[in-house]
């Protein structure tokens, strides 16, 4: 797999134009006939996905996938993002709210859970569906729009000066357009009790576009350290200009982590993981947690037995530095911090 030349930061000076970013979501994949097509899969694979893709609608940016195998139904990238037969089976112990999420709301819009942080459900959207997501089945209509409507959250956090950190999430915090993601941080910034903003996104890596220099600027000019946390599952998503995005945070100063979720046939091997947390150091990533599978309705093919996690860690932490070996957690719902596995 090509790694990116050393003259990347040359030639791939940020990107000062947001209209890019707008123009590759709105080429975005929705169709599963085209990325049967654009792919070579076989015929088979058509009305499985169709039927799919009703539960939860195909999203794949293209950038992506450039990053997937033509003619290989097992890439690890595809079967992130394509919808399967195996979504509509029902299994006992998967549903729809896997991490009670609807018994953390303390305001519309605003999730806590843990001490000090906090969590704005800023958008229901995202670049990508990703097939396993816990949030396939979040009702994010009941989440404020107007900025207005997002006065009672920000009126809550102001109130409660334990809180020191703020989670952008969604959804997907960067599909917020520029001036709309300012307004939230402009906000929050106004709040002298909080120090730290974090913003948990997939688009770096998904849709690198995303990191311009607009955003990296607004995310490092304010009072508030910031820190971002990417969510990468494989190696091979970090190519070419997700690589350089993920080197231009790390640079402009941004704490960058990691999160992956196991996946089977994805991740699910030493080797694999391994390659994900060297390459991600190599870039000024941190390997941050592995996440045991939310148990969301439509993704129990996806699940790794917690065994073969502890197994997969504990073969980590002998072939790599210990800031490269994420922590194995599992959310389970009620409880005052990720449980470590
Ligand atoms: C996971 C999560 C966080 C962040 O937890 P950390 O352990 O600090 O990364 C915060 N709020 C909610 C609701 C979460 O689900
Ligand atoms: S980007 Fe995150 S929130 Fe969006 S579908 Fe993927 S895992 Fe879910």
């Amino acid at each position: 797999m090509p790694t990116p030349p050393a003259t990347t930061r040359q030639t791939l000076s940020l990107q000062q134009d947001t209209a890019n970013w707008h123009l590759a979501l709105a080429a975005a994949v929705r169709d599963p006939d085209e990325l049967v097509d654009l792919l070579g899969l076989g015929d088979d694979y058509r009305e499985p996905a169709r039927r799919a893709a009703r539960l939860f609608p195909l999203l794949v940016p293209r950038n992506y996938l450039e990053r997937i195998e033509p003619g290989n139904p097992r890439d690890p990238l595809l079967l992130q993002v394509l919808p399967l037969a195996a979504e509509e089976t029902v299994v006992d112990g998967f549903s729809a709210d896997a991490v009670g999420d609807a018994q953390a709301h303390r305001s519309p819009g605003l999730l806590q859970k843990y001490t000090g942080r906090a969590l704005l459900i800023t958008t229901g959207a995202c670049a990508v569906h990703c097939r396993y997501c816990f949030r396939r089945e979040f009702p994010y209509g009941e989440e404020p729009r107007t900025m207005e409507d997002w006065e009672p959250a920000f009126a809550d956090i102001a109130a409660d000066s334990s809180l020191h950190e703020i989670i952008l999430s969604g959804g997907d915090p960067l599909m917020l357009t520029d001036a709309r993601l300012a307004m939230f941080i402009e906000r929050l910034d106004r709040i002298e009790h909080l120090r730290r903003l974090r913003i948990h996104t997939r688009l770096p890596i998904v849709l690198p576009q995303r990191v311009t220099s607009t955003l990296l600027e607004m995310i490092t000019s304010t009072r508030l350290t910031p820190i971002v946390v990417v969510h990468a599952n494989h190696a091979h998503e970090l190519q070419g200009d997700c690589a350089a995005a993920l080197r231009e945070l790390v640079r402009g100063g941004v704490t960058v982590l990691n999160q992956a979720v196991l996946l089977r046939g994805i991740n699910d091997t030493t080797a694999s993981q391994a390659e994900l947390c060297e390459r991600l150091v190599n870039l000024g990533v941190i390997p941050y947690y592995l996440h045991q599978l939310d148990r969301v309705s439509g993704a129990a093919h996806f699940e790794v037995p917690e065994q073969t996690g502890r197994g997969i860690i504990a073969e980590l932490r002998k072939r790599l530095p210990g800031y490269a070996v994420p922590q194995f957690v599992r959310e389970i719902a009620g409880e005052l911090h990720k449980t470590p596995l």
